[in-house]
């Protein structure tokens, strides 16, 4: 049967429209809240819709009847009062008109997305070879965040609550801990971009939160709690999904205590404090819907125990502390090493040890809620240009794509390519800059194009990124 068959057939069965039928199947996925004890359908029996999207319940709705009736008041004579004098239990909710609008509805438990489970998470080696795809380099991290993620779903669906934690066998006694993970990498070398991928493949709910917009509770800033519900909009209100989402929290680097101070940190030390309990899994109260607490909206119930929590930073001068450390180590025996050895090394994050991390200011609680730490290496020249062709979804292959839609062939070449990656480099903010170069240059290129059919192949050349000459075009034929 053709496409357009079925959209007949659809039409045929739901004589009310495909308009209808979205508003119907909307309708279905969500519960009515009451307007004045603020209870879900699902707690407070069958909602009374009235005109202008009120919702209310049969409790709540006779105790106004009745304190109205007791003044001595007919309803029912005033006009725009169409429900009052009624007997509730017969009212047909679902008559034209009775319904709300989505946003004094909860989403409803049974029509969310089927639960995840223990098999759509894929084994280690698995989300390595899928992040291999879109992550140039950062082996180590790789594999590291693929184990963590890997035994963190085990722990969530296997391991059951924590007073259940215990996995039978022989060692009837062994709790898996929560293995929340610390990423510590410059600028622009890819930890967004590696959690955004993991949730992606995962297919989980993610939150990206920034450490320095949180406040202690009380303060000006967006409160602790925030970041859970920010993942629960992620999950489209569905708890179930949110609790087992992932929370990336960035800049953490930057709520570390701060050093020599005598005035009171507000933005630092307790914040990291107020993080502790959400880290090792606790129960909040986030609303639904807004990141705003108020009596208007609803709330819901989200335990973090399961919640995957990445905390990311560049944490400068951190490669100061390390070097300081090893050469002090060294300089203890027989094999001194001296100071600039350490500088020459690319590979200096990856010694990073807690110590390290409580010298840069981070508290020893907090850190023992991150027991898994990553390190992700500053790009290098190689690594850019293999970011600019080698991804999935890499720039250049988009650009490609883009004028193969008006089949015209485009080519960057080897020295052009080195040269952006150069230039990126130069600006220090990792391949993030890689971007902003090339669509510098690809504007003129992506206006002029399309204007001659003619136009057969375009290949980007070095000394048109350097501006002394154009880009090499080839017409048809
Ligand atoms: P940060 O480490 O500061 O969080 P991002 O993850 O935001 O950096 O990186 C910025 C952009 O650079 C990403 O959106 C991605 O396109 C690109 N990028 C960075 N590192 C890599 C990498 N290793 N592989 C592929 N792309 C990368």
């Amino acid at each position: 049967m053709g496409e357009s068959d079925k959209n007949q057939d659809e039409i045929k069965e739901n004589p009310a429209g495909p308009e209808d039928k979205d508003q119907a199947r909307d309708d279905d996925q969500y519960e009515k809240v009451c307007y004045i004890c603020r209870r879900p359908e699902s707690k407070a029996g069958t909602m009374i819709s009235m005109p202008g999207g009120m919702n209310l319940c049969h409790d709540c709705m006779q105790k106004a009847f009745d304190t109205v009736t007791k003044s001595g008041m007919d309803l029912s004579k005033l006009p725009g009062m169409p429900y009052m004098n009624m007997n509730l239990n017969e009212m047909n909710l679902n008559q034209p008109g009775m319904e709300i609008p989505k946003k004094q509805k909860i989403r409803k438990k049974a029509d969310k997305q089927p639960a995840l489970s223990m098999k759509d998470i894929p084994a280690p080696h698995q989300i390595k070879a899928r992040l291999d795809e879109y992550v140039v380099g950062q082996e180590k991290a790789k594999k590291v965040v693929s184990v963590a993620v890997y035994n963190h779903y085990k722990r969530a669906f296997l391991g059951g609550k924590p007073e259940e934690e215990t996995v039978s066998g022989p060692d009837e006694e062994v709790t898996i801990e929560k293995s929340n993970i610390l990423m510590i990498g410059p600028t622009g070398s890819g930890k967004t971009y590696l959690v955004k991928t993991l949730a992606r493949l995962l297919d989980v709910p993610l939150a990206i939160a920034d450490a320095t917009s949180l406040t202690e509770a009380g303060y000006i800033g967006d409160d602790i709690e925030s970041v859970v519900s920010k993942l629960l909009a992620a999950a489209d209100n569905d708890v179930a999904r949110a609790e087992k989402g992932i929370i990336f929290i960035d800049e953490i680097d930057k709520i570390a205590k701060k050093k020599q101070t005598n005035t009171r940190d507000v933005s630092g030390e307790s914040v990291q404090q107020e993080l502790l309990k959400l880290l090792e899994g606790s129960t909040v109260e986030v609303p639904v819907g807004s990141n705003q607490k108020n009596a208007m909206t609803p709330m819901a119930t989200v335990n973090t125990d399961n919640i995957l929590f990445i905390c990311g930073g560049a944490f400068p001068d951190l490669e100061e502390i390390i070097k300081e450390r090893l050469t002090k180590k060294s300089s203890m025996g027989f094999g001194a090493v001296l100071r600039d050895t350490f500088d020459k090394d690319p590979n200096l994050l990856s010694y990073v040890t807690n110590e390290d991390l409580r010298t840069f200011g981070m508290i020893p609680e907090f850190l023992g809620r991150l027991p898994m730490t990553v390190t992700l290496q500053g790009l290098d020249r190689d690594m850019m240009v293999r970011i600019l062709r080698e991804p999935k979804n890499a720039i250049t292959k988009q650009y490609e794509k883009l004028l193969a839609m008006d089949e015209v062939r485009l080519v960057f070449e080897d020295d052009a390519l080195d040269w952006i990656a150069g230039e990126a480099i130069k600006r220090g903010t990792g391949a993030r800059a890689l971007r902003a170069i090339l669509e510098e240059f690809m504007l003129d290129i992506m206006y002029e194009i399309p204007k001659d059919s003619n136009i057969g192949s375009v290949v980007v050349t070095r000394p048109y990124l350097e501006k002394s000459g154009g880009p090499l075009i080839r017409m048809r034929g």
